[in-house]
């Protein structure tokens, strides 16, 4: 049986695993994790670099907002606004990543979905929305997420403009490799748009 301090100790793994492979920078960023079978989240706390988060250092809320456990020195994240809320909207979300990818978060400022550009892409993501700009932590920005996911039960990935990505996943470890597959399609789609025509059309045989 998985025990608050055994999600206390994910949480914070796949916090640093998040920042080492590049998905955040910086004190940006932020993950957390349903408790099964509660009324409960862990989230990481604010203003803290996602590589540095120890396990005794995540929040304990009820999905409504109480605080039940935090260390006197910390404060749950910011964004712990839209997290609560995507966890009431949708009960098959198990864990939430919001990273600010490099690709991805470029893509972003296009303000369109994400251009899925490889087979695994389309098959996992099926469609990353775009959702508007607005100032992190805000009721705007909370809003825009719920927008984002309520009533589109497909939607596990979206953009957030000028800003970075989230993801809904059934565990950390499903939210982590969604991140990972959205910034690796960003990059891809990045890449393939700088190979010139030309090279696939001497390739593909004539029509
Ligand atoms: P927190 O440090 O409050 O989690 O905020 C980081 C962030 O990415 C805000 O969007
Ligand atoms: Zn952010």
């Amino acid at each position: 049986m998985k025990n608050l301090d055994f999600f206390r100790q994910e949480l914070s793994e796949f916090s640093k695993r998040a920042f080492h492979r590049r998905l955040v920078g910086g004190t940006g960023g932020n993950l957390s994790v349903r408790i099964p079978d509660t009324d409960t989240v862990l989230i990481t706390p604010t203003g803290i670099s996602l590589g540095d988060v120890e396990p005794e250092e995540n929040i304990l809320a009820s999905l409504d907002g109480e605080i039940l456990d935090s260390p006197r020195e910390f404060r749950g994240s910011k964004e712990a606004g839209f997290h609560l809320a995507a966890y009431r909207l949708r009960s098959d979300v198990g864990a939430i990543a919001h990273v600010h990818p490099p690709y991805a978060t470029a893509y972003s400022n296009k303000g369109s979905s994400l251009p899925l550009v490889t087979v695994s892409s389309r098959l996992n993501l099926k469609h990353v929305p775009c959702i508007a700009c607005f100032l992190p932590g805000s009721p705007e920005l909370r809003d825009c997420v719920i927008q984002g996911i309520e009533n589109n039960p497909e939607v596990n990935s979206l953009l957030m403009k000028e800003h970075g990505i989230l993801t809904l996943g059934r565990d950390l470890k499903h939210a982590f490799y969604l991140a990972d597959l959205v910034e690796d399609t960003a990059k891809i789609a990045y890449i393939a748009a700088t190979i010139p025509n030309t090279i696939s059309d001497t390739l593909m045989p004539p029509p």
